[in-house]
């Protein structure tokens, strides 16, 4: 009996003393990330650690692609998705979640999308993979019929004369692939779509096919914004696959006077009312001075926009959800917006930057728009000692895969803000898979590595937490 009463004392003893450890282990975790003096190196070591456990920017990406898919400006998806990112916001606790409601453009692709090269019949014969353009006029509804001129600038098109009329000019120069950065490589080629229609209509040009802006030859054509030039007439464009472009290429070195046959009907409809979507963590000492971080939340409408950028947007929010999450108090105000438009118009960058209250100052914008991968640097626009010290803090991110701080750099959608933010930041991944998929049916989250997601989430949580603790 005795022995009975002392092995129960010590169980009961053992199980308290664990029991009490436990509790003690857990309130120092606690206290740990709460403790204003706990060092910046461990803010992040806590921030990537439970980043990369829990992987909710991976999760969330599933969820935005799966349920909703593509949401272009305008559509459904688009309406679909600001309700999805409230809803999340909400959920997840931020603060001041709202709606900045803003009118966007609504361009509909339509159903018909077809190319091919003509046989001497006119006959169809090589089918050519190709999608309109976003903001393109449709053809007629029997399509365009007619023979091609090859060129690879837009100076070269509109120098052609007389020849140019009444045939489709197609823009087919490359993206240098002797660049490392590939976003150089785009930007050196991105103006053949953008301005190609233009171009070719000048000089009396039907249409205008342009080589897709990517630097892998398959047959997965890309879209992207195009704009007509005011008393220009407007032609229907699309974009041929990089297989497509180089197949036609081949056959008017053979065939120079072939015919190409492409019908599209795709249209532009009244601009729709959409909106930013904005939550926050409110700066505990200085809450009218605020940091932003963000994404865009349509996408174009192949694929599921899920590195551009429905990458943007999950990390944008994993980032305050992790800070807030581990307890952290930042002390000004961080602000996550999702922006509406930024593929077809920037209404959404441009309204926020438009309607900043007067009782309030931009300390900085951080942008995550090139892709969810492995995070490498953060390009900062910024006045030299700004730079420098956000520069100092270079060793700190390290470990979430951030090697440089370098000069230069944004997002389209914080760009407005310039001159009213003391910063504007963008997170750079590594580029070199990104115009692989961007615009295209490869945008997948089958292509998204949820780490690497992650790694920038982590990253961008990171320096919005120093510079709202530090300023600029
Ligand atoms: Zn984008």
């Amino acid at each position: 009996m005795l022995r009975k009463s002392f092995l129960l004392v010590l169980v009961l003893f053992v199980f308290t003393v664990s029991f009490a450890q436990k509790r003690q282990v857990k309130a120092v975790a606690q206290v740990t990330v709460m403790n204003p003096m706990l060092s910046y190196s461990d803010v992040v070591s806590a921030l990537l650690k439970k980043g990369l456990t829990e992987q909710q920017a991976y999760q969330n990406l599933a969820e935005l692609t799966g349920t909703i898919g593509g949401r272009l400006s305008g559509s459904p998806q688009a309406a679909r998705a600001v309700v999805w990112a409230k809803n999340l916001m909400e959920k997840l606790g931020f603060q001041h979640v709202r709606l900045q409601h803003v009118m966007v453009p609504h361009w509909v692709r339509g159903k018909i999308e077809k190319a091919w090269i003509a046989d001497r019949r006119g006959r169809k014969n090589i089918p050519l993979a190709m999608c309109a353009l976003g903001g393109s006029v449709a053809t007629p509804r029997k399509g365009i019929t007619a023979e091609v001129i090859e060129v690879h600038s837009l100076d070269e098109a509109r120098a052609l004369g007389a020849e140019a009329k009444g045939k489709i000019i197609f823009f087919n120069r490359r993206m240098n692939p002797t660049l490392v950065s590939t976003f150089a490589a785009y930007s050196g080629a991105v103006d053949q779509r953008d301005g190609g229609a233009s171009a070719a209509a000048s000089v009396g040009g039907v249409g205008a096919l342009v080589r897709s802006m990517t630097l892998v030859v398959d047959n997965v054509p890309h879209t992207g914004v195009m704009h007509y030039q005011d008393s220009i007439p407007k032609v229907p464009t699309a974009a041929l696959s990089t297989f497509a472009a180089n197949r036609l290429s081949a056959e008017l070195e053979r065939r120079p006077r072939l015919r190409v046959h492409f019908v599209l009907d795709c249209k532009t409809l009244p601009d729709v009312k959409s909106a930013n979507v904005i939550g926050e963590l409110p700066g505990t000492q200085l809450p009218n001075e605020v940091v932003v971080m963000g994404g865009h939340l349509d996408s174009w409408d192949k694929g599921k926009g899920a590195h551009d950028d429905g990458a943007g947007v999950t990390q944008s929010i994993e980032a305050l959800r992790l800070i807030k999450e581990l307890g952290l108090k930042p002390k000004r105000t961080i602000r996550v917006v999702l922006f509406m438009n930024e593929e077809n118009g920037s209404r959404g960058g441009k309204k926020y930057a438009a309607q900043l209250p007067v009782n309030e100052k931009a300390v900085a914008a951080l942008e995550s728009d090139a892709g969810g991968f492995d995070p490498r640097a953060f390009g900062v626009s910024a006045d030299s000692s700004v730079f420098q010290k956000i520069a100092s803090w270079a060793s700190l991110l390290q470990p979430t895969d951030i090697c440089s701080i370098r000069r230069g750099g944004g997002g389209e959608d914080i760009s407005y803000l310039k001159g009213k933010a003391s910063a504007l930041i963008g997170l750079e991944p590594s580029n070199q898979r990104y115009f692989d998929y961007h615009h295209s049916d490869k945008d997948v989250l089958a292509n998204v590595n949820p780490r690497e997601l992650e790694l920038g989430a982590v990253a961008l949580a990171s320096l919005a937490y120093f510079i709202s603790e530090e300023g600029l």
